[in-house]
């Protein structure tokens, strides 16, 4: 079956549609679309702009409520976004990350599978663990999964997503399509410590955060880690690919990357610092030097790391015809922009108040 992106009596429920790629989704659907969206969140600051959308639906409630349940799975595409999915949480907060990964998916997915709807369940590319310096390309039918021990709590959310994975699987009933994001970026990612959020963000947020507070980045490990970023709009492509060609992408997982973004995280620091002082023409002499902190003592106990990260997007390629496009400079300086336009008014509210 086909859905017909001009079809306004199609409904679309987006879970998660408040988040970072939710936000970005949901207007990509606005636009590229007639359909309507039965949108959730428990937060709506990222699309608050939106919501008096006559093609909007907006709840502001748990997802673990059974009525919410009923109601996502009425609709015949259901796009699950909604996770606790900062590293930070994973080993200060272990079993409410299983319950969000594992617990609340999977009644998501009985639900779909009881209703008939197509169920888009983004999972991770941390489902591939535990990978070393030497990793090779992951692909998404071949490779292995490790994982550290169990008081690697670092672990409980891949371990929880890939659970799900399975579990969505095993429902024979049900049409799904698994997604595996690999590190993507863009404007409105996570939140700026002590101006709109409390803890860590993830990388690009946090490095944001520290350009836009004029303050020393934090590199775990000596920034040795590897990631392959991709950027929301090779993202939002792919998954309009996977929506415009189902009786491809059903029953399929794929791994969502660009491998020509790989960059280790100290390089990263030094890369966005460039580009920073390149928009705002500061002297680069006046950012303070990156300091090395250890994961045990940034994160806590129970933080490991994966080393390397790299996605195949062979099959991606072949089966949908994805092309990531996106530079990670230019990535970097349009979520630099967007972080500076952002954050400046708010850190200039908060020093007239002082
Ligand atoms: P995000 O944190 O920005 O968005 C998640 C949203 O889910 C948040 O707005 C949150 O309020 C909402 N949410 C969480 N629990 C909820 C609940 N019980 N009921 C209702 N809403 C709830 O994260 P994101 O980056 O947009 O990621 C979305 C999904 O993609 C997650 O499942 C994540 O595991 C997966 N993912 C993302 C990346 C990435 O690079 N962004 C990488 C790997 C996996
Ligand atoms: N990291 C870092 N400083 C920070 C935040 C993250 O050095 O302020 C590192 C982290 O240890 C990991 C990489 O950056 O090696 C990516 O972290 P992120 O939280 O973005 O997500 P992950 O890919 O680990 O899920």
């Amino acid at each position: 079956m086909k859905y017909d992106f001009n079809d306004p009596s199609i409904t679309v429920a987006l879970v998660g549609a408040g988040g970072f790629i939710g936000s970005h989704l949901l207007e990509a659907i606005l636009e590229r679309t007639q359909w309507r969206i039965f949108a959730v969140d428990l937060d709506f600051h990222k699309v608050q702009q939106h919501l008096q959308n006559h093609r909007i639906e907006f709840l502001c409630e748990d997802l673990e409520e059974p009525s919410v349940l009923k109601k996502i799975s009425s609709y015949p595409i259901v796009i699950q976004l909604a996770a606790i999915c900062t590293p930070s949480r994973y080993n200060t907060e272990t079993q409410k990350v299983i319950e969000s990964n594992f617990l609340t998916p999977a009644a998501l997915a009985k639900a779909c599978a009881d209703s008939g709807s197509w169920l888009l369940y983004f999972s991770t590319s941390e489902v591939y663990g535990k990978t070393s310096s030497e990793a090779l390309l992951l692909e998404e039918d071949q490779s292995d999964f490790v994982y550290g021990s169990i008081h690697a709590s670092r672990w409980s959310y891949a371990i929880a997503k890939q659970l799900s994975e399975r579990y969505i699987a095993s429902l024979v009933h049900l049409s799904w399509t698994i997604l595996r994001p690999f590190n993507f970026i863009g404007p409105r990612m996570d939140f700026v410590s002590g101006l709109d959020g409390e803890g860590i963000p993830r990388v690009l947020a946090s490095f944001c955060g520290a350009l836009v507070k004029n303050e020393a980045m934090k590199l775990v490990d000596g920034g040795k880690a590897q990631r392959s970023f991709t950027s929301i709009h090779d993202a939002i492509r792919f998954i309009f690919l996977v929506l415009e060609k189902p009786h491809l992408s059903k029953q399929e997982v794929f791994n969502i990357g660009n491998p020509d973004n790989e960059i280790s995280i100290r390089e990263l620091s030094f890369l966005m610092q460039k580009i920073h002082a390149e928009i705002t023409h500061k002297n680069p002499k006046e950012y303070k030097s990156p300091i090395e902190v250890s994961g045990t003592n940034y994160y806590g106990k129970g933080y490991e790391d994966s080393l390397r990260r790299v996605p195949s997007i062979q099959k991606s390629q072949k089966l949908l015809g994805y092309l990531p496009t996106e530079p990670l400079e230019k990535t970097l300086k349009e979520s630099i922009l967007w972080f500076i336009d952002h954050y400046t008014p708010i850190i200039e509210n908060q020093e007239t108040q002082r």
